[in-house]
């Protein structure tokens, strides 16, 4: 029985496959849609505003968390990234199963804000094929690289707190799996 208007979390280190995870689950369902976050940002190549993230600038970011249209929002690296509350809205009420591709931190403030939401945490094989999947992407110089390996870190050491853990090796596989956890 598909859960419809419900709330999935997925969140693993920066290079871990979780966009390439999201776009293989939407091949598969239609009803499936992911929030649009708020990041400060430069988009990358091929990146667009609206459909990727809402590109904003410092200023913009802060009178958004001033005006409280936040569900919530973090520092990563040396930028913000937020969830709007009528991104959830807005997908929960057309009965789509909402999928939130975030941050740790930002997963586990989700879990107080909707108690029913499952968080799913995408593990890469090891951290060689980390670095080798980030540097393949292209898109993060020497430094940013560096950064996001270190943040893998930590991020890796709350990977228990999740509900669902998957390795994301081979990726056909780590979609079915994610998938099911959708479906169940
Ligand atoms: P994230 O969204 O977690 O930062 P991406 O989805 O952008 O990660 O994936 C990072 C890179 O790794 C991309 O180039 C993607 O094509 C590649 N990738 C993702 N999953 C796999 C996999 N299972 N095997 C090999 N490469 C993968
Ligand atoms: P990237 O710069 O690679 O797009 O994203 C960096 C990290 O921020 C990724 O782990 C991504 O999932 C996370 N992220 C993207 N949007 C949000 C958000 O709205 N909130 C939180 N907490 N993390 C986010």
């Amino acid at each position: 029985m598909e859960k419809k208007g419900s709330v999935f979390v997925i969140s693993g280190p920066s290079g871990s496959g979780k966009n390439t995870v999201y776009d293989g689950l939407c091949l598969r369902d239609d009803n499936i849609a992911q929030t649009v976050s708020v990041t400060t940002r430069a988009p990358r190549d091929g990146e667009t505003d609206g459909k990727d993230y809402y590109f904003v600038s410092t200023e913009e970011f802060f009178r958004k968390v001033d005006n409280d249209e936040f569900v919530e929002y973090v520092n990563y690296g040396k930028n913000y990234y937020g969830t709007l509350k009528s991104e959830i809205e807005r997908l929960r009420n057309s009965g789509k199963t909402v999928i939130l591709v975030i941050e740790v931190e930002g997963a586990f403030n989700i879990k107080k804000v909707f108690p029913d939401a499952e968080t799913i945490f995408l593990v890469p094989p090891s951290t060689q094929e980390l670095r080798r999947r980030i540097a393949g992407r292209g898109q993060n110089s020497d430094e940013e690289t560096e950064i996001r390996l270190s943040i893998a870190v930590k991020e890796m050491e709350q990977k228990d707190k999740y509900d669902y853990c998957v390795v994301n090796d081979e990726l056909e596989k780590c979609i079915d799996e994610v998938y099911k956890i959708i479906k169940k």
